[in-house]
């Protein structure tokens, strides 16, 4: 019996453990599929406060697990694949292996959602990003693609325009999903050129020179054409890795958990979220990080109240 056990491995749950395994909390620590979160698929991250040149993404994750493993938590390489949170204590599973724990911290992050492209993931960090936040500033005064048509797409765009010279939106469609008062902005917005009714069916590049271009294929004709660029940013949304805990806490209506506010409580007393698990809005690592010492502080009070 565990007094915490964190499930996920990005910056909520390291900095939970960081806190719980100062608190003498004995943390146990599930790493989940990507040791390490989000982070690992970047190169460069130069918004983390602490390091005044950058840090590689990598770098920065074992640093946090080192800082945790310093303190007394223990890891495991694994996936949950069910858990029971009906009743305290709650139990979770590793394939067979069935563990129980008093309180529960939930960071399991959100994944980004890509096209499927082929070299995909050779080329992520390469000029291909998820995040314009973290990797808009590598791309100034240069031609920076965005692909999707919601909310994230018009204001990662709009951010964009901060740094390339100008921004391509590429969209599937000849409407935007955005809110209008998002999509009134980027439309009239100097730099950004809309390019409707077409996706990417190609990057063009290598590890070595970046990304180049894309092989862009309109959706009514099929017609394919080349575009060259410096970045594409996929703005397509991102999927909540709630999987595992939709039987018993509320999800908002994109299957992000709901907690309390200003809070890390969930629905059920003891479990607690942090991270992007929970946040669709900031989506930082920093403020993953921030969300993830919440939670290990509000386990450790639920846990001394319930002693
Ligand atoms: P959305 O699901 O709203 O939009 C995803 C966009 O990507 C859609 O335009 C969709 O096209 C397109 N898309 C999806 N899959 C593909 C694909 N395979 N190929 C090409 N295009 C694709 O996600 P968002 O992340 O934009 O927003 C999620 C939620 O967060 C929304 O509720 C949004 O309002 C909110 N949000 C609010 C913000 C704010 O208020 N400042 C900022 C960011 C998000 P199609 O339109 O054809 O389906």
């Amino acid at each position: 019996m565990r007094d915490v056990i964190i499930l996920g491995s990005g910056p909520a749950g390291l900095t939970a453990a960081v806190y719980a395994a100062r608190a003498n909390l004995k943390p146990l620590l599930i790493s989940g599929p990507l040791p390490g979160g989000q982070l690992t698929t970047t190169t460069e991250v130069e918004n983390f406060p602490g390091f005044s040149h950058g840090i590689m993404g990598p770098d920065l994750m074992a640093e946090m697990r080192k800082q945790a493993e310093r303190f007394g938590t223990e890891f495991i390489e694994k996936r949950a694949t069910k858990v029971d949170l009906s009743s305290s204590p709650f139990k979770l599973w590793l394939d067979e292996e069935m563990l129980e724990c008093r309180s529960l911290i939930i960071a399991t992050g959100a994944t980004a959602k890509t096209l499927g492209l082929a070299r995909e993931w050779d080329l992520m960090g390469f000029g291909l990003s998820t995040c314009a936040t973290c990797d808009g500033a590598f791309f100034r005064d240069q031609e920076i693609v965005v692909i999707g048509g919601g909310d994230s797409a018009a204001e990662e765009a709009m951010f964009l325009t901060k740094f390339g010279k100008r921004v391509r939106l590429i969209h599937r469609r000849d409407k935007l999903r955005a809110s209008k008062i998002m999509s009134d902005r980027v439309l009239a917005h100097p730099k950004v050129e809309m390019v409707w009714n077409s996706t990417i069916v190609e990057l063009l590049g290598d590890r070595k020179s970046g990304i180049t271009g894309a092989i862009l294929e309109n959706t009514q004709t099929n017609e394919r054409s080349e575009i060259q660029c410096n970045a594409i940013f996929y703005a397509i949304g991102h999927t909540p890795n709630t999987e595992l805990f939709k039987e018993y806490l509320p999800l908002d209506e994109n299957g992000y958990i709901i907690p309390a506010a200003n809070s890390s409580a969930t629905k059920v007393p003891g479990v607690f979220a942090c991270g992007d698990v929970q946040d669709h809005v900031f989506r930082q690592a920093i403020t993953a990080a921030g969300s993830g010492c919440m939670a290990a502080i509000e386990a450790e009070r639920w846990l001394a109240h319930h002693e």
